[in-house]
């Protein structure tokens, strides 16, 4: 088993990363002076797999489990979903040392740990990650929450797991949609921080693709340092954690225009790394031969590249942008590449450029429209 440190302070925790770790929920959870009483909040789809290890192990260290079962999907990301939620702890008498576990992928993580960070103004948390994106990204870090219907993320908290256990075993069930999707923001660790990590995954790619348990574990235990290690100096997002964002202006907005449905987060942001390895070509000069790269890596991964983008649809994306958290005082701010392995957060972008941009990722053979 492998073992990455979140270091921030009286907060830090372990993730715990390793093939069949399941059972040993309850045995860790015992390490960490909670409470007996537990809910597993976990989805329709994950539950029926893995609930009964979790809530096994959980009895068998003395804790005493009820499960919570929500709605898969974004659409569960929702306020309804928490309160149901918050009745269903009242229900089963939840007190202040009680906790909760998160079982499943990121929307599970981020309901589940909105949940806890506010219920009883605050009980313990624990993560147990099933989605590839989740293990590597939004499992760690802190930020949970839910969507409005005018957007994603807007009601949430910064709250830090206690412990984050990640069994790879979980991504066998994976569907490979969901699978390429979490490579997204593998990658996307790659090309802001670790250029070493990027020409591993060009050259491990086909291993990676087949689940490959070593690689796998190697791979998620990197990506969790590396997210553990921004978070641990900046756990807020004042500077330095906005890399992590790499991608996610355009991904995000094109999610937003598709109504949560046409793509899933990990295409988008493909596509959104795409758009802003372009727009650093432009701004920074990132080389040719690196964007091409970048490209060539997700195509491999199976992940979309290009964007089909008519006029009216290019202005919303534009609009939608522009309502994105990270805009200050209406500028579109861009984390953009130097090289890979090295990126910067802030840039300014002038529209024009965007524009030319979306134009070329809409149309990569060259013409525009
Ligand atoms: P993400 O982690 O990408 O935010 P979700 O939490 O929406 O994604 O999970 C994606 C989908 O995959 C959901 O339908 C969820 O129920 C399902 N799922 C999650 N983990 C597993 C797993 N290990 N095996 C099978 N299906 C899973
Ligand atoms: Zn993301």
């Amino acid at each position: 088993m492998r073992v990455v440190k979140v270091p921030l302070g009286s907060r830090s925790y372990s993730i715990l990363i390793g093939a069949g770790q399941l059972s040993r929920l309850g045995v860790e959870c015992r390490r960490l002076n909670l409470g007996q009483c537990c809910a597993v909040i976990s989805d329709r789809n994950i539950a029926p797999l893995y609930a009964r290890t979790v809530q096994k192990g959980l009895r068998d260290a003395g804790f005493e489990p009820s499960l919570v079962v929500v709605p898969a999907g974004e659409t569960a990301k929702s306020l309804r979903t928490v309160q149901s939620c918050y009745d269903q702890l009242a229900a089963h008498r939840l007190e202040r040392k009680s906790f909760v576990v998160a079982l499943g992928g990121g929307v599970v993580g981020d309901v589940a740990g909105f949940v806890a960070a506010t219920y009883l103004r605050g009980i313990a948390f624990v993560q147990v990650p099933t989605t590839l994106l989740a293990q590597v990204d939004s499992s760690v870090g802190g930020k949970v929450g839910v969507n409005l219907k005018a957007g994603k993320n807007l009601v949430g908290a910064f709250y830090q797991p206690r412990l984050v256990l990640c069994d790879l075993a979980t991504l066998d069930t994976l569907p490979v949609r969901e699978y390429r999707a979490g490579l997204a923001e593998v990658i996307k660790y790659g090309v802001i921080r670790d250029a070493k990590l990027f020409t591993h995954l060009e050259r491990e790619l086909p291993k990676l693709l087949k689940r490959e348990p070593k690689t796998l574990a190697d791979l998620v235990a990197r990506c969790c340092q590396i997210k553990a290690e921004v978070v641990g100096q900046d756990e807020t997002e004042s500077g330095l954690r906005a890399i992590l964002n790499f991608g996610h202006t355009v991904g995000h907005a094109l999610e937003a225009i598709s109504s949560y449905g046409k793509y899933l987060h990990g295409e988008a942001i493909a596509i959104g790394q795409v758009a802003a390895a372009r727009l650093s070509a432009a701004r920074l000069g990132l080389p040719a031969r690196d964007v091409e790269r970048i490209i060539r890596l997700f195509e491999r991964a199976g992940l979309p590249t290009t964007v089909r983008l008519g006029s009216a649809r290019a202005r919303r994306l534009f609009a939608a942008m522009r309502l994105d958290k990270k805009v200050r005082g209406g500028e579109i701010k861009f984390v953009l590449v130097r090289k890979i392995g090295r990126v910067e957060f802030g840039h300014c972008v002038p529209e024009g450029l965007i524009d030319q941009v979306l134009t070329e990722i809409a149309n990569p053979n060259g013409c525009r429209q």
